[in-house]
């Protein structure tokens, strides 16, 4: 099976619209009182990994369920512990009527964080015109610009509505390795020469590459003056980020790392040592395959599969702030995150941000969580 639940309480196959249904009303029957805590707990873990892998295979078979979900009490709720990637692909398109019906109980007295922060993830995934009028609407009069922003949503000043700087639709990047050839006349080629990605040959800002991304094949991105970007690191394994403006034949200038915390001159000869040994290390590139069955989902993600290393597309991991655009200061429009095993420089997850207005590039690192 392609979902592989943690605890095994639910049947985990999906045949028809009606499994779905059933394990809903199952959901949203569960209480601690009468299954006892850990059961408990491990039910609701399982439900989310379940609806993780409908909104992702199946999402048709939850649309006629949307309101059903968006009505449930606060106890009901409570078991539904789900990070935003599992509401987004669950409630997208939702009728204004579930808009309207999460944008009234967000401003109910009362409300504890939990319930606070699950129906905002809930609201910023229905992602319809009115929704997004809803949710400027909701975050500018309670303050909560930060939190959406990590979820990957820009609000803009005045009364625009709110901008998901991310496209909804992902791609698993599955990494094959390739020895031998030039990687860099492979689609999304993985470890290509420094000299092939920066046009300074002297610059020392830059260490290593990952990866790139051929963007003609990606759905969903803005207009972008280069067809190729690159995820790239600079000699630390902090959480940074590092801007680079591409030329137009995709090598980068200008390249500033921002945010990181290291000071370690030791690490950072550590690091300068290991890209000088490692120019040949883990070449390929990556393909890119849709979200089917061809691949594991677990643990609301799907790094189990074999080779597969991240994500193209879909939302940013939420877990960190996202950056903002150095020169015009918007929320940067996420494109990727992998792991640093896509080609391993360091320690957790990679990601790729681009501002289509001022043609800059961010590669964005953070430690796993
Ligand atoms: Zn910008």
């Amino acid at each position: 099976m392609p979902l592989k639940l943690l605890h095994n309480v639910i049947d985990p196959s999906v045949g028809s619209e009606r499994d779905v249904q059933m394990v809903l009303e199952w959901g949203l029957s569960l209480s601690p009182s009468s299954l006892g805590r850990a059961r408990y707990e491990h039910s609701v873990r399982d439900l989310g990994d379940y609806f993780y892998y409908v909104g992702a295979v199946y999402p048709g078979y939850v649309r006629p369920l949307q309101y059903a979900i968006v009505t449930a009490s606060d106890t009901q709720l409570a078991n539904f512990s789900w990070p935003f990637v599992v509401w987004l692909y669950l409630l997208q398109d939702a009728s204004d009527a579930c808009a309207d019906h999460l944008a009234q109980r967000l401003v109910a007295p009362g409300l504890n964080s939990f319930l606070r922060d699950t129906l905002e993830a809930m609201l910023a995934s229905i992602g319809t015109p009115s929704a997004l009028d809803a949710l400027a609407d909701y975050v500018r009069r309670k303050d909560r610009i930060a939190a959406l922003e990590d979820m990957g949503f820009w609000i803009p000043e005045g009364r625009e509505p709110a901008v998901p700087r991310f496209m909804s639709t992902r791609l698993a990047a599955q990494v094959i390795r390739v020895e031998d050839g030039d990687s860099a006349t492979y689609p999304n080629p993985i470890g290509l020469p420094l000299s092939a990605i920066m046009a300074d040959p002297t610059q020392e800002v830059i260490t290593w590459h990952y990866c790139s991304l051929d963007l003609a094949a990606i759905p969903g991105l803005p207009a972008f003056p280069a067809s190729r970007v690159h995820l790239v690191s600079p000699p630390s394994d902090d959480n940074w980020t590092v801007f680079c403006k591409p030329l137009s034949d995709g090598r980068y200038v200008q390249a500033v790392v921002r945010g990181t915390t290291h000071t370690d001159s030791e690490w950072e000869q550590i690091f300068r040592e290991r890209a000088n040994a490692g120019h040949d290390f883990g070449r390929g590139r990556l393909e890119l395959i849709p979200y089917d069955d061809r691949l594991i989902y677990a643990n609301c993600h799907i790094e189990l599969t074999p080779g597969v290393e991240g994500d193209v597309g879909g939302p940013p991991i939420g877990l960190y702030p996202n950056p903002r655009c150095l020169s015009c200061q918007r929320l940067m429009f996420h494109v990727s995150t992998m792991t640093s095993d896509v080609r391993k420089y360091g320690e957790g997850f990679r990601s790729l941000y681009l501002c289509e207005n001022c043609g800059l590039v961010a590669s964005h690192a953070t430690s796993w969580n």
